[in-house]
């Protein structure tokens, strides 16, 4: 049961599905630790929305392109269903805003967005009410079913000879300057390299070992509904999108108070107004996003949903009433860029591969790169994006 392993990937969304599959290719024995069997995470509510598009730099362009041409084959790769399709990303703008205006902000992405007037827009997407927009930007997005992918990367990982054990990791094994090991609420299993990539509970497994890093936590809530046979033709979403400013200045939010101040109470939440349809014709109405130090503390659902039904009622009329169930998740994101990925300064033996932004985007092709950093090949994009937590 406590075989040693060369990894332990302590967490099964897109992160650690896609890490642990990746490091079983390099013939590594990896065991895959998730404390849910029954999967409730980001990764399960997410949009599945691929930004290809969003590259500002050369990492970010190099891996976007990356990440894209990963996806187009990584159904074929795994052998299972991604549901991996293009389409057509509509970036709403609000009455009192000037399109024109708007779009300057996406002037340094790899892909330009086509400006669209609101006639121009409820053409692409009927569903849009035209009085509530002054018209919308539309960019090239790929999609593909989150859950699915995690699972087909687990699918595969397991054919590679990877071991999943549903087991809640509760700390890190630690000798001297090194990790090595995980304690679990079940066992001890020992590894010298553990890497953590449990998403929005990854700050409080750190912080418990001693381990300081820059990963933060939104909590954020959506609707989830079962397929309809409403069909929503694009991604809609808000083309100034309040999360990232939430996300730029959450540190600032908790004036005097620490993030591993469990107790904090203070709370700031935004609403980015978008859904989103999968191929089962289901749909993901979202999103708010909100501060809050604490992993556990429970947000207001009942509240949550019907602001998210009234802003959905303005901008996509018909959708609003759609019955469905409000659901809660945990956020990971970073304020060092784009991604906390690599080795931990001062400490052997842990690695983290968390926080990212453009997850769906970035995580796979990453991983890959991860892969062949730890076995001494290719490391310089993983040395771009290291700055060691
Ligand atoms: C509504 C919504 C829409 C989104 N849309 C997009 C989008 O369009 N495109 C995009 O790129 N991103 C999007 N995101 C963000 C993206 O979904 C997440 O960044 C991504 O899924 C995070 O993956 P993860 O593996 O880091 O974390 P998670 O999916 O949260 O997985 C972490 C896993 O770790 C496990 N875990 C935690 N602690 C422990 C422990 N102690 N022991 C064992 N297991 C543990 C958890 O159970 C969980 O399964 C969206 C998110 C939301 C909520």
């Amino acid at each position: 049961m406590n075989t040693n392993y060369d990894w332990i990937v302590i967490g099964g969304g897109i992160t650690g599905s896609s890490l642990a599959y990746e490091l079983s290719l390099k013939q590594l024995k990896v065991l895959l630790l998730e404390k849910d069997t029954i999967a409730d995470n980001a990764t399960v509510y997410s949009y599945g929305g691929l930004a290809y598009w969003s590259g500002t730099t050369e990492l970010t362009r190099r891996l976007s392109q990356e990440g894209i041409e990963l996806h187009r084959q990584l159904s074929s790769e795994l052998d299972g269903d991604t549901e991996f399709r293009e389409l057509d990303l509509l970036l709403t703008c609000p009455l009192d805003h000037d399109l024109k205006t708007i779009a300057k902000n996406y002037a340094d992405f790899a892909i330009q967005p086509d400006i669209l007037d609101a006639q121009q827009a409820c053409d692409l997407e009927p569903l849009l009410n035209p009085n509530s927009v002054s018209g919308a930007l539309r960019l090239p997005h790929g999609h593909i079913n989150p859950q699915k992918t995690a699972i087909a990367y687990q699918q595969a990982f397991l054919r590679q000879g990877g071991r999943i054990i549903y087991e809640r990791a509760d700390g890190l094994l630690r000798k001297g300057d090194s990790i090595v090991g995980v304690v679990t609420d079940k066992n001890t299993y020992y590894s010298p390299n553990t890497v953590v990539c449990a998403g929005g509970l990854s700050r409080r497994l750190l912080t418990n070992a001693g381990i300081t890093s820059n990963i933060f936590f939104t909590h954020s809530l959506l609707i989830k509904t079962p397929p309809t046979d409403i069909k929503l033709s694009t991604i809609v979403m808000p083309a100034i999108q309040q999360r990232f400013t939430l996300e730029a200045t959450a540190k600032d939010l908790l004036q005097g108070s620490s993030w591993d101040d469990y107790h904090n109470e203070s709370i700031k939440s935004i609403l980015d107004a978008g859904a989103v349809q999968f191929l089962d014709g289901s749909l993901c109405l979202g999103q708010i996003s909100a501060v809050a130090t604490n992993p556990g503390r429970k947000l207001d659902k009942r509240l949550g949903e019907n602001s998210i039904r009234q802003k959905i009622s303005s901008i996509l009329p018909m959708l609003s009433n759609v019955p469905g169930t409000c659901a809660s998740c945990l956020v990971a994101f970073t304020n060092q860029g784009i991604a906390v990925v690599g080795n931990v300064k001062d400490m052997a033996g842990i690695y983290l591969f968390n926080g990212f932004t453009s997850t769906l985007v970035f995580a796979p092709p990453l991983a890959k790169h991860f892969a062949n950093w730890v076995t001494g090949k290719d490391s310089q994009i993983i040395q771009m994006i290291n700055v060691s937590s």
